[in-house]
């Protein structure tokens, strides 16, 4: 119960306001530790509820402890500017009757309207590295009274090379203060973050490769991407599906793909790394509310996004990686809903989709779709001593 969690009574109001019935593994056992004042380390994944599990100790400090008339009392960095934008929102809700101010400060937006956005004080800001280290520098924000410093999904501040960054801006925080750091995977790079923690309390809910029960893995064999085309196509008109997240590992693949499937009649959407941000914002609120149904994105473009109700994910290029795959599978089957994942294996995948079936400790279920047969059939089976097997021989037992 989130009342067993000694929440002050406007956080109780919001949580009961955003359909939140029980806490979830993680908030019941972050939740304490960060009201205790503890730095942790949190091991837990997109969809566990880890947002709410560093919000709501953050919220509670604010209104129970009265800070400074100004400055920033609590810093969210996180690696995305929509991820910025999803936990900026997730904040207002859950603060929505504490008389607390919070504000998103991401790249790609105008710095004259970050400034005055700074100007208003927020206590709680919610950033992506880059643009922060910049206010910072030119000493429009200042963090010598941060009381909270939260690094969300630190494996991605990691692979898209923030660690930098997040460094130079932790090295202007104020000393004293409790940190909180939260990634789906502990890759050696996040170890040169998790150092600035100050005796850390470790929470480990099911991580990233164990939370997937939830969805039914499959793949499908492809000859090449004309084949992938037709396949996609296929499953878009013949799959039941609330909404469909295609991902792609090259930008032209994607505009390529969401031109094809308008042409057919889907209402579809693209996503990724060139996309400019008020045309990606506009693309992810029409998606959430239905417009579009069918979203082609790039890793870096999804990552983060927290739509509900998206039950069909296709791998249109296999991930390159058994995390990115993790993250990609991760947007569907949320808030325990059942949901598809289907890979599209060309003859060079095959070995990349072996690796990642290994990562996972999975075998992904075969399917076929018998109107569009292809010519691959995977790789040649092999025997134990590694050649090609044949028709088996039947040997006569030497009498
Ligand atoms: P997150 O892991 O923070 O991205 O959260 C995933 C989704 O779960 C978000 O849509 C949250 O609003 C939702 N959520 C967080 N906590 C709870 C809870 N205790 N009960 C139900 N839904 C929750």
């Amino acid at each position: 119960m989130f009342t067993d969690l000694l929440l002050d009574q406007r956080l109780l109001k919001s949580v009961d306001k955003l359909g939140f019935e029980q806490p979830t593994p993680v908030q019941q056992q972050a939740i304490p530790l960060a009201m205790a004042g503890k730095d942790l380390l949190v091991n837990a994944a997109t969809g566990s509820g880890k947002t709410a599990a560093f919000l709501l100790p953050i919220l509670q400090r604010m209104i129970t402890s009265p800070g400074p008339k100004e400055g920033t009392r609590a810093l969210v960095l996180v690696p995305t500017r929509e991820l910025a934008r999803q936990i900026g929102k997730e904040c207002e809700k859950l603060a929505s009757y504490c008389g607390l101010k919070v504000g998103v400060i991401t790249g790609g937006q105008e710095f004259s309207v970050q400034r005055a956005l700074l100007r208003r004080d927020p206590q709680i800001i919610i950033a992506t590295p880059g643009r922060t280290l910049e206010l910072v520098k030119e000493g429009t924000t200042l963090f010598t009274g941060l009381e909270v410093l939260v690094l969300d999904e630190a494996d991605r501040l990691f692979e898209m090379g923030f660690i930098d960054d997040v460094l130079a801006i932790i090295a202007t925080c104020n000393p004293a203060r409790q940190t909180m750091l939260l990634s789906a995977t502990l890759p050696a790079g996040v170890r040169r973050l998790m150092q600035v923690l100050n005796e850390p309390e470790r929470v480990t809910v099911n991580t990233a490769r164990e939370q997937h029960d939830s969805i039914r893995q499959q793949y499908i064999l492809a000859d090449d991407d004309k084949h992938k085309e037709k396949l996609l196509l296929w499953l878009l008109e013949n799959e039941p599906f609330e909404r469909a997240l295609v991902f792609t590992n090259t930008r032209d693949q994607a505009n390529h793909l969401c031109g094809v499937m308008r042409y057919r009649g889907q209402r579809a959407g693209f996503l990724h790394g060139e996309v400019k941000q008020d045309i990606r914002n506009s693309t992810t609120t029409a998606f959430r509310d239905g417009k579009i149904n069918v979203l082609v994105a790039s890793d870096v473009a999804s990552r983060g996004l927290d739509v509900k109700g998206i039950d069909l994910v296709v791998n249109f290029d296999m991930a390159r990686k058994g995390d990115d795959y993790v993250h990609r599978i991760g947007r569907t089957g949320r808030a325990g809903q059942q949901g598809l994942a289907v890979a599209f294996i060309a003859p060079n995948e095959w070995n990349l989709k072996a690796s990642i079936e290994r990562y996972l400790n999975v075998t992904f279920e075969s399917r076929k779709i018998k109107e569009l047969p292809g010519t691959y059939k995977g790789p040649k089976k092999l025997k134990a001593s590694g050649k090609a097997a044949g028709p088996a021989k039947s040997k006569k037992k030497k009498s």
